[in-house]
């Protein structure tokens, strides 16, 4: 096992005044604090304690300035002077996160003000760290020190992070595994064995359909709450409904990976969520909506999970994976959500698990060389066509799935 830190770091959304003082009022307060211990010279925990305990700040606060200001005082950073614009530094244990997939901004950051008032912000991760969140969320990550900082008017928290992540020794052969995810199966995976012969396809149907139910009910439920004016019931039977969705996922991902670890030298084989999400042309309204939150949250689960056991993930173009057969590459075409048909006459597949020849398809594509970065595959055609795994332009019946879909949740 190997730690591994990362820093991430998180864009409070518009804080509205009262937030926007409060924490003013934080960073003034630790300033001060800072500058009065620097100034004491204090070269231990104690004598800094004496110090900061005087100032209305957090224990955080507080708890991160007896570790920092010893450093400062002829300790490791030997510092001259202050200069004025350190962060706020706070203990992990006084920051939490939190993620509400159906809400516009999806993730939650609490920010201790003082010891008994916590101020709830939401924020908006780099989408590059969006892995760690989930294994921060997940407890696959241990929070480390939270620095919070304002820059040019906005404010920004830094959170330390850490993991472990296992190193495997990679053999010579490869097994990739193609990962689809989609609407009826949730997740469909299938490799090839060695005589190159499509192998144990495992799709997760069920939990696909329990998705659905649960997105539905609370699409349903809330709607009608809100509309009785029971704001806060609609929110904390929300948060329930999601949370249970947000199991489904996780035990979904760890039987991937489950899968996945069985073999020598896997690799996990993804869509690259990048065109996907260029390709919406219906626009992050629905992406988010209605999957989009899905895609993001299974990829990064995925993606933290396979980490923690030495085992691959890469990324391929998404383009036709669902429209081409894995057999002889032609373009086939969907007769319904679950059926693939090849429409080579010299072709034996004749009608293939839709799902399955996906997955095949996104294994293939990795073994081709067509692989991942983003300069590799900047002209491809998936502007049009990418956008099947949450578009409705990959066939019909997605069409009208879509619009049945759409029907029922917009708002
Ligand atoms: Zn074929």
């Amino acid at each position: 096992m190997t730690e591994v830190t990362e820093t991430l770091e998180l864009k409070l959304v518009e804080p509205n005044a009262h937030k926007h003082q409060k924490l003013c009022e934080t960073k003034t307060a630790y300033q001060q604090a800072l500058e009065a211990a620097f100034d004491a010279g204090c070269t231990t925990q104690s004598a800094a304690n004496d110090v900061v305990v005087n100032y209305d700040l957090s224990g955080y606060a507080k708890n991160a300035l007896k570790k920092y200001v010893p450093q400062l005082c002829g300790g490791s950073y030997h510092a001259k002077e202050l200069h004025n614009d350190h962060p706020v530094r706070f203990t992990n244990e006084g920051v939490r996160l939190d993620h509400k997939p159906q809400n516009a901004i999806e993730w939650y950051i609490k920010i201790p003000h003082h010891d008994d008032y916590n101020l709830w912000l939401p924020a908006q991760p780099n989408p590059e760290q969006r892995e760690w969140l989930e294994a921060l969320h997940g407890g696959a990550a241990k929070m480390g020190e939270c620095r919070l900082f304002d820059r040019d008017g906005e404010w920004y928290l830094h959170v330390v992070a850490t993991r472990d992540v296992k190193e495997r020794p990679s053999s010579a052969s490869e097994t990739p595994i193609g990962v689809d995810i989609g609407e009826a199966s949730l997740l469909t995976v299938c490799h090839r064995n060695e005589r190159g012969s499509p192998t144990t396809p495992t799709l997760w149907n069920d939990e696909g359909k329990q998705v659905r139910q649960l997105r539905e009910t609370y699409f349903t439920a809330t709607r009608r709450l809100q509309k009785r004016g029971s704001e806060r019931i609609a929110e904390s039977y929300g948060d329930s409904l999601w949370r249970q969705i947000d199991d489904i996922l996780h035990t979904v991902t760890s039987e991937v990976v489950a899968y996945a670890d069985q073999f020598e030298n896997p690799v996990l084989v993804l869509e690259d969520l990048t065109h996907i999400r260029e390709s919406m042309d219906y626009g992050a309204f629905m992406n988010r909506r209605l999957h989009g939150w899905g895609f993001a949250k299974m990829h990064a689960q995925l993606r933290y999970k396979a980490t923690e056991k030495g085992i691959r993930v890469e990324t391929v173009n998404p383009a036709y994976t669902s429209k081409s057969c894995h057999c002889c590459g032609e373009r086939g075409t969907r007769p319904d959500q679950a059926t693939f048909k090849c429409t080579n006459s010299e072709c034996w597949v004749r009608k293939y698990q839709a799902d399955v020849n996906a997955a095949l398809n996104i294994a293939d594509r990795y073994l081709s060389g067509e692989s991942h970065h983003r300069e590799h595959t900047g002209d491809n055609d998936s502007a049009e066509d990418g956008g099947r795994l949450t578009g409705p332009q990959d066939s019909q019946a997605d069409a009208e799935a879509q619009q049945l879909t759409l029907g029922t949740y917009a708002s």
